[in-house]
């Protein structure tokens, strides 16, 4: 049978209505001008909507059109545009745009895809898209939703987006040319996500063929998605700076995951220092343990049960002045939420990370006595070589030094379970990524966010997941399944 493209898109058109518009959509329809298109277009590449348009907007501040952009330093636009992805090249490709635009097009952006994609940080993605938003006139932008949801759809069968490109020529009904990508994108963002796509609330679900999907786990009793509705979802992230973090789309990200505890590390904020917004979460009850020292460390915990009982530390002032330990008792279990010291440069810190983790083991043992424990946080160390992407340049640094992973070693053969690796053994597997080197991109990581649960609880967790298609820190969220 073929694939019913016209419901198909009639049935999409009327599902993404109330989603989020794509971020160059919103400039054409606010701005109508063809340079902030193309600006904002070579801006979103490999970076999230929110972030793109935080940072068009602060560009377009000091930037309003090509003469102005021309103004400004390659260093300024690097300030202006960070943290987009890429953000140097992308700094360095504005910078020479409006030469660019003068000398071949009279200061005028071109209208097709041929002549765009000369100017610098123009591919043939960018070109499409922005002949079809800015101008109106019929493209097919292939960008990584588009190329994967046309296959899978079993629509095209070709391995790039350029091969996509060329197939939907051929056989996309030139009506949807221009609107194709907005309405793949949004779908692909809401609800055919690359990872575990929502089939189980698909509009397309009787007419799709899920060439090659993993559809997540169906949709829980309670309503809520990819729980058993027994189970509650946990969430582990090291934020590095709860403000940076709001301004990066925190409050969207905690709601899109869907927890019932979420656990923060390193938020670098007093509570006094924080919006209403983030202290008064509806449906959350929020708990703050900070550093006494500014701008450092500091541990939040939000639950949607109210706990027990909530413990602040370990009852030793050298940890606990450094905000790293927060416990929530709720009936059944203790949650433990933890930023681990970092050993730091030439092992400076080891012998404190020690005694520390040291001390925490020990607070373990005492509660996992009395009922279940999860411990979750940045355990601050990449357990086995497969923890992380470069193993042998890293034995003697912190994070990977033998004692670290000795106390790891310690950790498992008491019999406590490293939750992540009950479901996955393979490699490449990562939570953090340096900020240098485009570590992100190429996957230079390691593992160093965990939860972890005492011996008898191991059959309590129901699944794991390392969630590193959410940006925001350098640390992504990490969670469990628990019943
Ligand atoms: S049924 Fe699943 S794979 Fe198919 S379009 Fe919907 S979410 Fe995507």
């Amino acid at each position: 049978m073929s694939f019913p493209i016209d419901t198909v898109v009639a049935l999409l058109q009327k599902e993404v209505a109330d989603y989020q518009v794509p971020v160059v959509d919103l400039i054409a329809a606010q701005t109508r001008d063809p340079f902030k298109v193309l600006v904002a277009t070579i801006l979103s590449a490999r970076t999230k909507d929110e972030v793109t348009a935080a940072a068009s907007r602060r560009l377009f501040k000091k930037a309003d059109n090509a003469e102005e952009l021309d103004q400004l330093s390659v260093a300024e636009l690097e300030k202006l545009v960070y943290p987009v992805g890429f953000f140097r090249n992308k700094a360095k490709y504005l910078a020479a745009l409006p030469g660019v635009l003068a000398e071949e097009f009279g200061g005028q952006v071109p209208d097709v895809v041929e002549e765009l994609v000369k100017l610098p940080g123009v591919g043939r993605k960018t070109a499409n898209l922005v002949v079809a938003v800015a101008f109106n006139k019929p493209a097919i932008c292939v960008d990584t939703h588009v190329h994967r949801i046309m296959n899978l759809w079993g629509y095209v069968e070709t391995t790039t987006p350029l091969q996509t490109e060329m197939a939907l020529r051929e056989k996309l009904p030139e009506q949807y040319w221009i609107t194709i990508n907005s309405l793949l994108v949004a779908f692909g963002q809401g609800t055919c996500k690359p990872r575990s796509p929502h089939c189980d609330r698909c509009v397309l679900a009787e007419l799709c063929p899920q060439i090659g999907v993993k559809p997540r786990k169906t949709q829980s009793s309670s309503g809520r998605i990819g729980k058993k509705s027994s189970s509650r979802r946990f969430i582990s992230w090291n934020v590095n700076g709860l403000r940076a973090a709001l301004k990066k789309g925190f409050l969207d990200t905690l709601h899109e995951l869907d927890a019932d505890i979420f656990a923060l590390q390193e938020i670098k904020a007093m509570p006094d220092q924080l919006p209403d917004e983030v202290k008064h979460i509806p449906g959350y009850h929020a708990y703050f343990y900070p550093a006494r020292k500014k701008g450092y460390s500091g541990t939040a915990v939000f639950s949607r049960t109210e706990p027990r009982d909530v413990v602040y530390g370990l009852g030793k002032e050298e940890f606990d002045s450094e905000g790293r330990v927060l416990t929530l008792e709720f009936a059944d279990f203790y949650f433990i939420n933890i930023y681990f010291p970092n050993a730091q440069h030439g092992l400076k810190r080891i012998d404190f990370k020690q005694d520390f983790n040291n001390e925490v083991l020990r607070y373990m043992d005492r509660l996992a006595k009395k009922k279940s424990v999860v411990l979750c946080g940045d355990l601050n160390v990449a357990h086995k070589e497969i923890d992380l992407a470069n193993p042998k340049a890293n034995v003697k640094n912190p994070g990977f030094s033998p004692r670290e992973r000795a106390w790891m070693d310690e950790v498992v053969q008491a019999g406590y379970v490293d939750t992540f690796r009950l479901f996955n053994q393979e490699p490449e597997q990562y939570s953090w990524w340096s900020y240098r080197f485009n570590a992100r991109v190429k996957n230079i990581g390691w593992r160093i966010d965990y939860f972890v649960v005492d011996p008898g609880s191991r059959d309590r967790v129901q699944g794991a997941a390392i969630h590193d298609d959410i940006l925001g820190s350098d640390h992504c969220p990490v969670s469990i399944e628990f019943t």
